[in-house]
């Protein structure tokens, strides 16, 4: 069914309207309205914060379901993360954002027992001071049996090495500064397999002051990369790296569909927006579910989505359009295999390239990581998770996973799980399985990164009342998604605030 909504600029001051005493000849003081296209938790929190300051809000999402990346699935009866299964605890985004929805008490830590690297010819524990794999201390002992004694006195130099003019580079990699103060076997061995994990992306092309801020200026500070990684991860809370919520992350999504329905945000899934445009001194946004005509608008889909849609309106942003971020499959077993009560690979393992046989490029042992569910699991049931689709270099994806059909997908898994956890996972183990992928969802931050999301940035504020967010411009990870979302929401809101009408 068609829905049209009137453009209307007029903001809600309740407590002037209470005091006005109704005499039939002023008109009714509206809410002003704002449409957010894409329903990912950017969407979502945006929405959320735009209700909370008294706009109409409406979202649209092209899936059938809301949560974008933070979606669940069912596999062998248990209802698992299907996407993003942790957050960072670096800053207070998630956990406050959890907080306010009720789920404070369901922050759970992972289990203590960390991840594996799984390097050629051997699986070795990665140590927990690093940062995406940077070592602290590199002549660790787990350091020395992970990259070897010679790599680790030249990455040990890093200490001495004069700074030069690395620093002072317009545009640095994580992999060039790593390359550069620490050596190659530290970048090949403990950062690329930390950061094929995370980014799906070659820590050579990756932008470090996105993906890792402020490690520009702590080596400045420090005088070298391992001090600097020492004083972030001193500076940063106590305790685990990163979080989760007991019974999923899949429980932010709810929680935060909960909030907007009793907040009245119109929530509208299958609902692909196909054109956008400026009109009546606000937008009017064209889906697949109908025309939606608003003050603002809140931009919310994934970059190559947003650009197509917005290159009509903002002249320029068109030569700003992100590449499709790389793909990926997950595997999802469930087994019945005793011998992984041990954990013999702790929470799971990354693996570095150049491991001959196996694929995955990281594999989460969900049932040693969360103890939550493994109570639901039980004894002696387990659930792995193998991700595939590693980006190598400048050149994108080596090998495109999501093409394989789910089978084939399948026997790699198994094959891999086996090779990985040491332990024999055969087809009969299997009490359930299923494929996932992702495709485009893992936006990279390129070298340059933070320069072009200011042009994006400086071209969509013409005063037309529009917001961009989401992890192509914010960083892949929900702290980072999550605390621009919320900005971008309150500036559009105090903007529509500003641009009211005055009601004296
Ligand atoms: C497999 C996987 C695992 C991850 N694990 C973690 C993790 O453990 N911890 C962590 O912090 N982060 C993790 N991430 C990253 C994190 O999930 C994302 O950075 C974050 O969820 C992105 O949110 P978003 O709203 O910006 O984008 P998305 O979740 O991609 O949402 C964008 C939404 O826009 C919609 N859309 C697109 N085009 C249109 C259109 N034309 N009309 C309407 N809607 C449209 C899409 O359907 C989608 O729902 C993971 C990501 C993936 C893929």
């Amino acid at each position: 069914m068609p829905h049209h909504q009137r453009p209307d600029a007029g903001y809600p001051d309740r407590a002037a309207s209470r005091s006005t005493p109704r005499t039939g000849h002023l008109p009714a003081l509206k809410a002003p309205t704002a449409v957010v296209v894409g329903g990912g938790v950017a969407g979502l929190v945006a929405a959320r914060e735009l209700a909370m300051q008294g706009v109409q809000v409406t979202v649209l999402e092209a899936a059938a379901d809301f949560g974008g990346c933070v979606a669940r699935h069912e596999v062998a009866g248990f209802t698992l993360d299907a996407g993003a299964e942790s957050f960072a605890t670096r800053s207070q985004a998630v956990s406050g954002l959890a907080g306010e929805l009720g789920l404070g008490e369901s922050i759970v830590a992972p289990d203590p027992a960390g991840a594996w690297v799984q390097l050629p010819g051997s699986a070795q524990r990665l140590p927990k001071t690093g940062l995406l794999g940077i070592p602290s201390d590199p002549t660790d002992p787990q350091i020395v049996a992970a990259i070897g004694r010679k790599a680790s006195l030249r990455a040990a130099a890093d200490r001495m090495l004069p700074l030069g003019n690395l620093l002072g580079k317009d545009q640095l990699s994580l992999g060039e500064l790593v390359r550069a103060r620490m050596g190659s076997t530290v970048l090949e061995r403990l950062v690329t397999p930390v950061v094929a994990g995370v980014y799906s992306a070659d820590p050579d092309v990756l932008d470090v002051d996105s993906v890792a801020p402020g490690l520009r200026a702590s080596v400045a500070t420090h005088g070298s990369l391992q001090a600097a990684v020492g004083a972030m991860r001193k500076a940063a809370p106590a305790g685990s790296a990163v979080a989760g919520i007991a019974g999923g992350m899949g429980r932010l999504t709810e929680a935060l569909l909960a909030d907007l329905k009793r907040r009245k945000v119109q929530l509208r899934a299958s609902s692909p927006v196909k054109t956008i445009a400026k009109h009546d001194g606000g937008w009017r946004v064209a889906s697949a579910d109908g025309t939606f005509d608003s003050a603002g608008l809140v931009m919310a889909a994934d970059g190559v989505s947003a650009v197509t849609l917005l290159q009509e309106s903002i002249p320029g942003i068109a030569d700003l359009k992100p590449a499709p971020g790389p793909s990926v499959a997950l595997v999802t077993l469930v087994v019945d295999q005793p011998e992984l009560d041990a954990k013999p690979r702790g929470t799971g393992l990354l693996v570095a390239p150049g491991v001959e046989g196996i694929k995955a490029k990281a594999l989460t042992h969900a049932t040693a990581k969360w103890p939550w569910l493994a109570d639901e699991t039980g004894p002696g049931s387990h659930v792995l998770r193998l991700s595939y689709g590693r980006a190598v270099g400048q050149a994108g994806t080596a090998e495109d996973f999501t093409g394989w059909p789910d089978e084939k997908l399948y026997r790699q898994a198994l094959s891999d799980a086996t090779a990985l956890m040491d332990t024999p996972i055969t087809d009969p183990d299997v009490l359930g399985w299923k494929v996932v992928r992702w495709v485009g969802a893992l936006p990279s931050a390129t070298v340059g990164h933070r320069d072009r999301v200011a042009q994006v940035r400086e071209l969509a504020a013409d005063g037309s009342h529009l917001q961009l967010t989401g992890a192509w411009l914010a960083g892949t990870g929900l702290v980072a998604v999550v605390a621009d979302s919320r900005t971008r929401a309150r500036q559009l809101a105090a903007e529509l605030k500003a641009a009211a009408p005055s009601s004296s």
